[in-house]
């Protein structure tokens, strides 16, 4: 029988192929009689299964020989305190805020380092991106944040900052937990990215972070040994016990991205043409309607997490009821901004999309 299609915004839904290999190696990964789970993260078969998927990642995103891929724990809000301290060196870092995400990050960043806004599209209930020029960033400072794609909001970077052509010499920290693998990365802008795995690569507890060499060995001294960049490098993500069956399961999630082919493209480009046209599909479909809405700038929304209304709000939780009904799951918008929101990530496969627009449609048409 066919799944749900499910538009969960994290944990979100996963390739089928993928769950299907993991159940199929469940009890007995590949003859060793031990399931992924059983296994010493210290043994030959968990240091083969980490060292392919840390391979597998710098493949798929093109991660230069110079940057670090850790694999930790802890998420995205754990990572808000996790970069200060190695980052900062507890003088001043520059946040550019432009949704939930990034608000929090700034929040969090103040316990360690002067946390400056450089520029925030709050004024504009964070439906469009502050325009880089305008920002306000501080020379000297130890590192600028931005969220890459506000998972509440639905706005995305379509470009990186340049922060050079900005006049600054900070490197650049990008929060890209909910759009990560689902476009290529220009590591030329960035000096560190973080993200949890539970929206574009696998399960919850995966936590993982692309950083520069020379960024590393900045931590301050209240740094948890555990969340040292420079000790989790050094010891290959396994200075303690790491989330070994995330690790697993995002192992074959970016085996299953690399084969991925699109229009004659393959991997993480394939994945952007598809993501390209299944946002386009669904964002199209709701600005020809009076009966949806989106409140976003058009050059801003996210390909990734798509925050839609109904104009008469009263027919929301029959909207919602019809959706579940017909096998579409989780549709549901946050609770900070309402209404209704489509997480479309790199598992949601076209027909998902259509069968979306399809019940929308009808919707529209039984109660307009
Ligand atoms: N950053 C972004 C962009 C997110 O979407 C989320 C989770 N929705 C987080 C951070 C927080 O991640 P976690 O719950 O793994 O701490």
């Amino acid at each position: 029988m066919a799944r749900p299609y499910n538009f969960s915004a994290g944990p979100a839904a996963m390739p089928e192929a993928v769950l299907q290999i993991a159940a199929s190696e469940m009890l007995d990964w590949h003859g060793s009689g031990m399931s992924v789970m059983e296994m010493s993260h210290r043994g030959k078969e968990f240091g083969a299964i980490c060292t392919q998927a840390e391979a597998a990642f710098r493949t798929l995103l093109s991660i230069p020989e110079h940057f670090h891929i850790l694999f930790m724990q802890g998420g995205g809000l754990a990572e808000n305190a996790i970069v200060p301290m190695n980052l900062s060196r507890g003088t001043i870092a520059d946040f550019v805020i432009t949704g939930s995400w990034s608000a929090k990050s700034q929040k969090e960043a103040q316990r360690y380092c002067k946390a400056n806004v450089a520029a925030t599209n709050a004024d504009a209930q964070h439906t469009r991106l502050p325009d880089p020029a305008t920002w306000q960033l501080t020379q000297g400072a130890s590192y600028v944040h931005v969220c890459s794609n506000e998972t509440i909001h639905g706005v995305e970077f379509q470009e990186l900052p340049d922060l050079a052509a900005l006049g600054s010499d900070a490197p650049l920290a990008i929060d890209f937990s909910s759009h990560v693998a689902s476009r290529p990365v220009d590591w030329r802008r960035v000096g560190l990215a973080f993200g949890g795995a539970q929206k574009n690569l696998g399960p919850a507890g995966l936590t993982i972070v692309v950083v520069r060499d020379d960024l590393l060995g900045r931590a301050l001294e209240i740094c948890p040994s555990a969340f040292n960049y420079k000790t989790v490098a050094d010891n290959q993500s396994m200075f303690n016990t790491p989330p070994t069956w995330g690790i697993y399961v995002a192992g074959l999630t970016f085996q299953w991205l690399l084969q991925q082919t699109e229009d004659g493209r393959q991997g993480v480009e394939a994945m952007e043409n598809r993501n390209i046209a299944k946002a386009r599909l669904l964002y199209d479909f709701i600005d020809a309607s009076d009966f949806y809405e989106n409140r976003v700038a058009v050059d801003c929304r996210s390909r990734m997490n798509v925050p839609f209304f109904l104009r008469d709000e009263r027919r929301n939780e029959a909207f919602l009821a019809g959706a579940r009904n017909a096998g579409l799951l989780q549709l549901k918008g946050h609770k900070s901004v309402g209404g209704m929101r489509a997480s479309i990530y790199n598992a949601m496969p076209m027909a998902g999309v259509q069968a979306l627009v399809h019940y929308m449609r009808e919707f529209e048409r039984s109660h307009a």
